[in-house]
């Protein structure tokens, strides 16, 4: 039951569009509120990430390769021989919202302006939390780069890789 955010009244349906639903409170016809209430047969919850549809080949795969491993989404690119980026995301979007695959770490890509990528494994635990950009040492890797191409072939030599 949803009640009235004004009195705490009960309220009843009386306007429908799709999820979205028009409420008004049965004890004061001017409180009025909108509401998203996703109900059986909608669009939305037949999507692609319900727990009923069967998983996809590629979903399967993924939980296959995911099984024991910690892996980001370029590297299942890589073991899984694609080279197509959203059926990958797609998949993985799924089976994270059937709370079958979690984020468990994060690594570093890009050589000069790093970010963080996630490492996907199978779990139902919450994700690890995202590191927080660290500026100093995107600026120090930054520098690191630009002068190692000013030494050109004496870099490595010289200069630890950033
Ligand atoms: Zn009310």
């Amino acid at each position: 039951m949803i009640l009235c955010p004004f009195c705490g009244s009960p309220t009843r349906v009386y306007d429908v569009r799709q999820e979205h639903r028009k409420r008004r409170c049965e004890k004061n016809t001017e409180h009025t509120f909108n509401t998203v209430e996703v109900v059986a047969g909608s669009r939305a919850a037949n999507s692609r990430g319900t727990k009923s549809a069967p998983l996809g080949p590629v979903q399967q795969e993924i939980v296959a390769r995911l099984d024991g491993a910690l892996l980001s989404a370029v590297d299942l690119m890589a073991v899984m021989e694609t080279n197509s980026k959203s059926r990958i995301g797609d998949a993985l979007r799924g089976l994270r919202q059937r709370k079958l695959v979690r984020i468990a770490g994060y690594q570093m890509v890009g050589r000069t302006v790093g970010r963080w990528s996630p490492l996907y494994t199978l779990g139902s635990a919450p994700d690890a939390p995202e590191p927080r950009r660290d500026s100093a040492a995107i600026n120090r890797r930054y520098r690191a780069n630009k002068a190692a191409k000013k030494l050109g072939p004496w870099s490595g030599l010289l200069l630890e890789k950033p």
